[in-house]
């Protein structure tokens, strides 16, 4: 593969960032992943402004705008001749003597980009439906900021293996928050999607965003709130939403199969949508 480090397009084997990065040191990072379906972006001004937003919330600057950006992700779709998969971008403050305190705001900070591929519109985990387990959700007080700080996720996505499911839905004062990198839904027997409102608890999901759009646009009732595990385990449906998971079909929860124990139909339905309007709105 060929990689974006600090404004250089290198082979991976060749790409090399500091042993003092606070990526590494302090998880003093952010990031985005965006999907690419055809060859092309999917809602990359949507990952901007939320990476953006990360930024911000952290006081990290970066020197490169939207255009800047965009270009990265097209050069590195382009070097790598990648049709579907993803593009990842992440950004630190950057190397400097190790101290808690942030370095000089004038400290370049350190971008890496990379494309990964991935079969995402044919993904058999869409038709087999993924099973989820529900743990405590103990990540910090700020989830709406992307930070690489993932070792908790990491965490709950190996209890979910090892107890012989896909995934894990966290759970925080008894509702469901999200899952480990995915947004949580539950479709109710009125055929109402729910999912939790936006706060400091969970990340702000662009594939959530765009889901709820699509849910309205075709007179689904959307309720945003958070809800129980027990809940989700007597819903109609339950499902997840991420860029590169689009929108998968939730089978059961702590064993206990929701509805038939299969793909629902609306969340297939909501696959379909999403995926439509991907392509349409396919960025030229
Ligand atoms: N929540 C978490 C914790 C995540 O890691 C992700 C995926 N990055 C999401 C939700 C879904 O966000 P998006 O739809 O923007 O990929």
């Amino acid at each position: 593969r060929t990689v974006y480090v600090n404004g250089r397009y290198v082979p991976e084997s060749e790409a090399s960032v500091s042993v003092f990065d606070r990526g590494f040191l302090f998880a003093d990072g952010i990031y985005e992943v965006t999907a690419v379906l055809k060859g092309r972006l999917v809602d990359f001004e949507g990952h901007a402004a939320r990476l953006h937003r990360s930024l911000n919330e952290l006081n990290m600057h970066l020197s490169l705008n939207d255009n800047a950006l965009r270009d990265i992700h097209r050069q590195l779709i382009d070097k790598n001749a990648l049709q579907e998969g993803l593009v990842y971008l992440q950004v630190t403050r950057g190397a400097a003597d190790r101290d808690f305190a942030y370095p000089e705001a004038q400290t370049p900070a350190t971008v890496v980009a990379f494309t990964q591929q991935k079969a995402i519109i044919d993904s058999p985990l869409a038709e087999r439906g993924l099973k989820v387990i529900s743990l405590p959700d103990m990540r910090w007080g700020r989830r709406d900021i992307k930070t690489v700080q993932l070792l908790y996720p990491s965490m709950a996505k190996m209890e979910a293996k090892k107890r012989g499911a896909d995934d894990a839905w966290l759970v925080e004062s008894g509702l469901v928050t999200e899952g480990s990198s995915s947004n949580a839904w539950i479709v109710d027997h009125d055929n109402t999607l729910i999912t939790r409102e936006l706060s400091r608890s969970l990340l702000h999901g662009i594939t959530r965003r765009t889901v709820m759009q699509l849910a309205k646009a075709h007179d689904m009732k959307v309720e945003e709130r958070g809800f129980t595990i027990k809940e989700a385990q007597n819903a109609r449906e339950a499902f997840m939403t991420s860029a590169t998971s689009l929108v998968y079909p939730v089978v059961s929860i702590d064993q206990r199969p929701v509805g038939e124990g299969q793909p629902g139909e609306i969340t297939r339905a909501l696959r379909r949508l999403y995926i439509e309007a991907s392509l349409e709105a396919m960025d030229a």
